[in-house]
């Protein structure tokens, strides 16, 4: 008997690795860590909505349900960088669950406390704890876990990967990251370290994957000075705007760098881009002189020659700085001719190439150069390490199991191909789904369960959830629109189908379509007059009507619009 308990607090007693976001959407990275009666939890990022399948979604978060069930659990959220795909659901996350002590760098913190500025999150700013928590900051044990920072190279300041003690071995959180030998601000990445846990022996190693798709070499930050510097001065005597991730730090202290050496002082435009701007040049990162910077409002008054903008609009965003001023909406700055526009980033994030064409279609009718990723080499450096900097990292470590993070499927395949290129087997590289997991036990890793998860909408200017249905009657909405039948109603309560009326809106157009609507109606009272037309269950009936009504356009025009059926008393 008492063999038994030992056996079955054992069971209970394993490591529980389970990625609930990050693994499939590359976005919304979130890594939940347990032991026991122990959780901590690694990263809690947004994803990026579809636009033409989510209409109105601004950002996608992870699935807290599970982390709700067992919020008695959890001891810590640590944050590796500062990229919304890594701390953007941090303020959501408290919502739901308040009190998590967060663990982080300065950097992380100054943006975090920059989003708890905001109205629906402002409760969040005394409540929340925040530890700093670098490279250069001691252990923390918190229950089963001894976690300590180490520092990795990012396309971001102060970027850290995890290494983590647990009852059944040591695991190496990696982050994202790349060997970059000429980062334009930072130190390389310091590899000895990173090989000194690997003499330690590494039980599980949890790396960044989106390159693994690339055999290209890893090209450095520092290239991009040379791009700067060689299209400023083929701008001279023009206006210069340039476009770039509003998290770029190290980018903008470059694009600033060039404007120095050309005589141009730096107007910075749009909500994203002046926070991230006014926390580096508070935390150092941009050191330069005050009168390097003028106002946006003053701007104008300046010979435009002069100037380097850098605005928000990377992605084509519609109310961006970018975007206003492609309308000839922005109060303070104006297009001007033969201007030249830079678009400094990655090319073709996910469905966003439409909207970014739109935008430059919009410039280039008025006039602008526009200079992007198709037509200019060197405009955008990954932030993340290709194939060859993963295998590096590998033989480093050297550990016993593997299982890649921040990937779609595709590239954790890329990813367990190249371990396997390289002597590991292919075995121990557990391609995690999200809400799947890893479970390890006497050292021994195996598959473990998987959790559902749901896609969780959200509307960033209510900041609250939307509801599948509503996304998904949107989508149809934007389809096919929408058709509504109204049957009156007498003071029995006896519905009068001859006497509907039908109103229909981005279906048809109903003045030409008189005989379709003839018919509908037609359909309408067969539907009633095969179920009678006096009853109390109305909910139940109004569904039957609806679904014969969608069986009969689709018949007649091959098309499913959102279908209303709608009771009034005469
Ligand atoms: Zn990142």
């Amino acid at each position: 008997m008492k063999e038994n308990i030992r056996s079955l607090g054992n069971i209970t007693k394993k490591l529980i690795i389970r990625p609930i976001g990050g693994t499939e959407d590359v976005n919304k990275t979130l890594t939940v860590y347990e032991y026991g009666d122990d959780i901590i939890i690694v990263d809690c990022g947004i994803g990026f909505p579809d636009i033409f399948e989510m209409p109105g979604v601004d950002i996608l978060i992870p699935d807290f349900s599970y982390l709700e069930k067992n919020s008695h659990k959890i001891r810590g959220l640590f944050l590796t960088h500062g990229h919304e795909d890594h701390i953007g659901a941090v303020p959501y996350l408290l919502q739901r669950i308040p009190d998590i002590p967060i663990y982080s760098s300065g950097l992380v913190q100054e943006m975090l406390r920059s989003k708890f500025e905001e109205k629906s999150f402002n409760h969040l700013k005394e409540q929340t704890k925040l530890n700093l928590f670098n490279p250069t900051s001691g252990e923390v044990t918190l229950g089963n876990f001894t976690i300590k920072g180490f520092r990795v190279f990012h396309s971001i300041p102060e970027s850290q990967g995890f290494a983590i003690k647990t009852p059944e071995g040591l695991l190496l959180h990696m982050g994202e990251y790349k060997i970059d030998p000429k980062p334009a601000m930072e130190k390389p990445m310091n590899l000895g370290i990173i090989e000194n846990y690997g003499k330690q022996g590494v039980l599980c190693l949890l790396s960044d994957c989106l390159m693994a798709i690339s055999n290209k070499p890893t090209k450095s930050e520092s290239d991009l000075d040379k791009t700067y510097l060689g299209l400023f001065k083929k701008a001279e005597g023009r206006q210069l705007i340039v476009t770039m991730i509003s998290s770029s730090i190290s980018r903008m202290h470059q694009v600033i760098n060039a404007a120095v050496s050309c005589g141009r002082k730096v107007v910075v435009s749009g909500r994203s881009v002046e926070h991230t701007f006014s926390i580096a040049r508070k935390l150092g990162y941009i050191s330069f002189p005050k009168d390097i910077f003028v106002p946006e409002k003053e701007a104008s008054k300046l010979p435009q020659e002069n100037l380097v903008y850098i605005l928000t609009g990377i992605y084509g965003q519609y109310s961006s700085s970018l975007g206003r001023l492609s309308r000839n909406e922005n109060r303070d700055i104006t297009l001007k001719k033969n201007a030249m526009v830079i678009f400094s980033g990655d090319p073709a994030p996910p469905g966003t190439d439409i909207t970014v064409e739109k935008l430059t279609d919009k410039l280039i009718l008025l006039d602008a150069e526009v200079i992007h990723g198709g037509v200019c080499d060197n405009l955008h450096v990954s932030g993340h390490g290709a194939r060859k900097d993963m295998e590096r990292i590998a033989k480093l470590v050297n550990p016993k199991y593997f299982i890649p993070l921040g990937g779609s499927i595709t590239r954790m395949r890329a990813y367990r191909d190249a371990m396997g290129s390289i002597g590991f087997s292919k075995n121990n590289v557990f391609e995690c789904l999200e809400g799947g997991s890893v479970e390890f036990s006497g050292g021994i890793a195996k598959k473990g369960s998987r959790i559902e998860t749901q896609q969780v909408y959200i509307n960033t200017k209510t900041a609250s959830k939307i509801s599948s249905v509503v996304v998904d009657d949107r989508e149809k909405m934007s389809d096919s629109g929408i058709f509504v039948v109204v049957i009156p109603r007498d003071r029995s309560g006896r519905l009068l189908p001859n006497k509907s009326e039908i109103v229909t809106r981005g279906f048809i157009y109903v003045k030409d379509s008189k005989e379709l609507i003839r018919k509908a109606k037609k359909a309408v009272v067969k539907s009633i007059s095969k179920r009678g037309n006096k009853t109390k269950d109305w909910s139940s009936l109004r569904r039957r009507i609806e679904s014969d009504i969608q069986r009969f356009l689709y018949k007649e025009v091959g098309d499913s619009p959102v279908i209303i059926v709608h009771t009034v008393g005469l």
